[in-house]
Protein backbone atom coordinates (compact mmCIF):
# COMPACT_ATOMS: atom_id res chain seq x y z
CA UNK A 1 0.00 0.00 0.00
CA UNK A 2 1.19 3.35 -1.16
CA UNK A 3 -0.15 7.11 -1.00
CA UNK A 4 -1.19 7.77 -4.24
CA UNK A 5 -0.06 11.01 -5.62
CA UNK A 6 -1.79 13.54 -7.55
CA UNK A 7 -2.70 13.44 -10.55
CA UNK A 8 -4.06 9.40 -9.91
CA UNK A 9 -7.71 9.12 -11.58
CA UNK A 10 -8.91 7.70 -8.04
CA UNK A 11 -8.29 10.78 -6.37
CA UNK A 12 -11.04 12.14 -8.81
CA UNK A 13 -13.69 9.04 -8.15
CA UNK A 14 -16.41 9.28 -6.47
CA UNK A 15 -15.72 6.85 -3.46
CA UNK A 16 -18.19 3.78 -2.43
CA UNK A 17 -19.87 3.41 1.00
CA UNK A 18 -18.14 0.94 3.02
CA UNK A 19 -20.59 -2.17 3.27
CA UNK A 20 -18.93 -4.01 5.84
CA UNK A 21 -16.37 -3.91 8.18
CA UNK A 22 -14.78 -7.18 7.94
CA UNK A 23 -11.26 -8.54 8.63
CA UNK A 24 -9.37 -7.20 5.12
CA UNK A 25 -10.76 -3.82 5.70
CA UNK A 26 -9.54 -3.69 9.00
CA UNK A 27 -6.26 -4.89 7.86
CA UNK A 28 -6.73 -2.21 5.10
CA UNK A 29 -7.01 0.51 7.81
CA UNK A 30 -4.27 -0.50 10.22
CA UNK A 31 -2.05 -0.20 7.03
CA UNK A 32 -3.53 3.33 6.56
CA UNK A 33 -2.66 4.48 9.57
CA UNK A 34 0.68 3.23 9.69
CA UNK A 35 1.47 5.43 6.38
CA UNK A 36 -0.36 8.34 7.66
CA UNK A 37 1.92 8.31 10.81
CA UNK A 38 4.87 7.80 9.03
CA UNK A 39 4.25 10.43 6.78
CA UNK A 40 3.21 13.01 9.44
CA UNK A 41 0.06 13.01 8.28
CA UNK A 42 -3.11 13.72 10.66
CA UNK A 43 -5.66 13.00 8.34
CA UNK A 44 -5.56 10.63 5.33
CA UNK A 45 -8.87 9.15 3.22
CA UNK A 46 -9.12 5.52 1.71
CA UNK A 47 -9.30 7.13 -1.72
CA UNK A 48 -5.46 8.01 -1.40
CA UNK A 49 -4.64 4.71 -1.05
CA UNK A 50 -6.26 3.62 -4.29
CA UNK A 51 -9.02 2.28 -2.26
CA UNK A 52 -12.54 4.03 -3.48
CA UNK A 53 -14.64 3.82 -0.22
CA UNK A 54 -16.19 6.32 1.88
CA UNK A 55 -13.62 6.01 4.85
CA UNK A 56 -10.72 8.19 6.47
CA UNK A 57 -8.51 8.53 9.48
CA UNK A 58 -7.74 11.75 11.07
CA UNK A 59 -5.55 12.04 14.02
CA UNK A 60 -5.15 15.32 15.13
CA UNK A 61 -4.80 14.53 18.94
CA UNK A 62 -6.53 15.73 21.98
CA UNK A 63 -10.19 15.65 21.01
CA UNK A 64 -12.63 14.00 23.35
CA UNK A 65 -14.29 11.32 21.58
CA UNK A 66 -10.58 9.12 20.54
CA UNK A 67 -12.20 8.16 17.47
CA UNK A 68 -9.66 8.05 14.54
CA UNK A 69 -11.47 6.12 12.17
CA UNK A 70 -14.48 7.51 10.45
CA UNK A 71 -16.42 5.52 7.74
CA UNK A 72 -19.17 6.84 5.67
CA UNK A 73 -19.27 10.27 7.51
CA UNK A 74 -21.85 13.03 6.86
CA UNK A 75 -21.23 16.56 7.84
CA UNK A 76 -24.33 17.86 9.32
CA UNK A 77 -23.63 21.48 10.31
CA UNK A 78 -20.69 23.87 9.49
CA UNK A 79 -20.61 27.32 11.12
CA UNK A 80 -18.32 30.11 10.61
CA UNK A 81 -15.39 30.98 8.51
CA UNK A 82 -11.17 30.43 8.79
CA UNK A 83 -8.55 30.96 5.91
CA UNK A 84 -5.96 28.56 6.87
CA UNK A 85 -2.33 27.15 5.66
CA UNK A 86 -3.49 23.10 4.54
CA UNK A 87 -1.34 20.66 3.33
CA UNK A 88 -1.97 16.87 1.16
CA UNK A 89 -0.43 13.76 1.64
CA UNK A 90 -1.13 13.21 -2.46
CA UNK A 91 0.50 16.61 -2.89
CA UNK A 92 3.83 16.56 -0.98
CA UNK A 93 5.16 19.96 -0.34
CA UNK A 94 2.15 21.92 -1.46
CA UNK A 95 0.71 24.44 1.36
CA UNK A 96 -1.86 27.01 0.90
CA UNK A 97 -4.85 29.09 2.00
CA UNK A 98 -7.88 27.31 2.24
CA UNK A 99 -11.54 28.55 3.82
CA UNK A 100 -12.99 26.16 5.08
CA UNK A 101 -15.98 26.37 8.21
CA UNK A 102 -14.62 27.22 11.62
CA UNK A 103 -16.68 24.53 13.35
CA UNK A 104 -18.92 21.08 12.15
CA UNK A 105 -21.30 18.52 13.27
CA UNK A 106 -21.06 15.04 11.87
CA UNK A 107 -21.46 11.82 12.02
CA UNK A 108 -19.71 8.80 11.04
CA UNK A 109 -19.29 4.60 11.94
CA UNK A 110 -16.36 3.56 13.94
CA UNK A 111 -14.30 0.63 13.55
CA UNK A 112 -16.88 -1.42 15.19
CA UNK A 113 -19.85 -0.26 13.22
CA UNK A 114 -21.29 1.98 15.90
CA UNK A 115 -22.72 5.67 15.29
CA UNK A 116 -20.89 8.44 16.36
CA UNK A 117 -21.94 11.77 16.68
CA UNK A 118 -18.69 14.39 15.78
CA UNK A 119 -18.31 18.18 17.03
CA UNK A 120 -15.19 19.70 15.73
CA UNK A 121 -13.49 22.72 15.26
CA UNK A 122 -9.82 24.63 14.62
CA UNK A 123 -7.77 21.70 13.20
CA UNK A 124 -9.99 18.98 13.53
CA UNK A 125 -12.97 20.61 11.60
CA UNK A 126 -10.52 21.18 8.52
CA UNK A 127 -9.28 17.70 8.65
CA UNK A 128 -12.68 16.45 8.41
CA UNK A 129 -13.60 19.04 5.74
CA UNK A 130 -10.59 18.40 3.40
CA UNK A 131 -10.65 14.38 4.14
CA UNK A 132 -14.89 14.33 3.46
CA UNK A 133 -13.76 16.36 -0.25
CA UNK A 134 -11.56 13.25 -1.14
CA UNK A 135 -14.79 10.90 -0.82
CA UNK A 136 -16.36 13.23 -3.71
CA UNK A 137 -13.39 13.08 -5.62
CA UNK A 138 -12.52 16.95 -4.41
CA UNK A 139 -9.02 18.34 -3.80
CA UNK A 140 -7.71 21.13 -1.96
CA UNK A 141 -6.76 22.41 -5.38
CA UNK A 142 -10.24 23.15 -5.99
CA UNK A 143 -11.26 25.57 -3.10
CA UNK A 144 -7.71 27.51 -3.90
CA UNK A 145 -7.89 31.06 -4.76
CA UNK A 146 -6.93 31.65 -8.05
CA UNK A 147 -3.57 33.48 -6.78
CA UNK A 148 -2.65 30.87 -4.51
CA UNK A 149 -3.89 28.32 -7.65
CA UNK A 150 -1.24 30.63 -9.60
CA UNK A 151 1.54 30.42 -7.16
CA UNK A 152 1.77 26.48 -7.44
CA UNK A 153 0.86 25.51 -10.79
CA UNK A 154 4.24 25.01 -11.47
CA UNK A 155 4.40 22.55 -8.75
CA UNK A 156 1.40 20.62 -10.38
CA UNK A 157 2.65 20.41 -13.52
CA UNK A 158 6.20 18.69 -11.93
CA UNK A 159 3.32 16.23 -10.46
CA UNK A 160 2.06 15.88 -13.79
CA UNK A 161 5.27 15.16 -15.56
CA UNK A 162 6.15 13.25 -13.15
CA UNK A 163 3.68 11.10 -12.70
CA UNK A 164 3.76 7.63 -14.76
CA UNK A 165 0.10 6.14 -13.84
CA UNK A 166 -1.62 4.23 -11.31
CA UNK A 167 -0.64 2.12 -8.57
CA UNK A 168 3.19 2.29 -9.66
CA UNK A 169 5.32 2.46 -6.36
CA UNK A 170 6.58 5.32 -5.22
ZN1 LIG B 1 -5.68 15.39 1.18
Amino acid sequence: MNIVLYPDPVLRQKAKPLKEIDKEACKKIEEMMELMHHAQGVGLAAPQVGWSVRLFLIDVGGTSHGEKVFINPVIVEEAGELNKEEGCLSFPGIMSKIIRAQRIKAHAYNLKGLKIEIEAEGLAARAWQHELDHLNGELFIDRMGPSNRLAISQQLKEFERLYKGAKVPV
